[in-house]
């Protein structure tokens, strides 16, 4: 496919054909503050102030769903006849910045900052950055989380 080229006034980006930046945005691992299986708080919203484990974190639009929060109800239509249409409860995604994680070591809710271990010892990995691994830590006890 022949890119196509931006036609944005910014003077940085008119040289990088319109579609490189989501494909950057895709190859890119993002770096998420609330991974999956983690116990958040949440700030904002109709459950302010209860406490659930994150399901599944969308990077793409910055959200996250936590189990038992933010539950929507989706009903369904029957689809044969004689059948009964359903209410399924699911918990719809809530934006990151409403949720706050809470640290598994101190059990304290805290912001979380980044720490980089090198791994001199791995002669297996040649690249720099498969030796080196980017952990989340506690801003309140400095504990690496995960
Ligand atoms: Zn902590």
């Amino acid at each position: 496919m022949r890119p196509r080229w931006g036609v944005s006034n910014n003077k940085k980006r008119k040289c990088v054909p319109a579609g490189a930046y989501q494909i950057i945005k895709y190859l890119r691992i993002k770096n998420m503050k609330i991974k999956r299986n983690d116990k958040v708080k949440i700030l904002a919203g109709k459950d302010k102030g209860k406490i659930g484990k994150v399901l599944q974190v969308f990077p793409d639009g910055n959200k996250a769903s936590v189990e038992g929060i933010n539950l929507l109800i989706k009903h369904l239509r029957p689809q044969k006849q004689g059948e009964k249409g359903q209410r399924i409860e699911f918990p719809a995604p809530m934006n990151i910045s409403n949720l706050m994680i809470i640290c598994p070591k101190c059990n304290k809710e805290t912001r979380v900052e980044y720490t980089i271990v090198k791994n001199e010892d791995d002669t297996s990995a040649d690249s720099v950055r498969v030796k080196n691994k980017k952990f989340r830590k506690c801003k309140k006890c400095q504990e690496v989380i995960d």
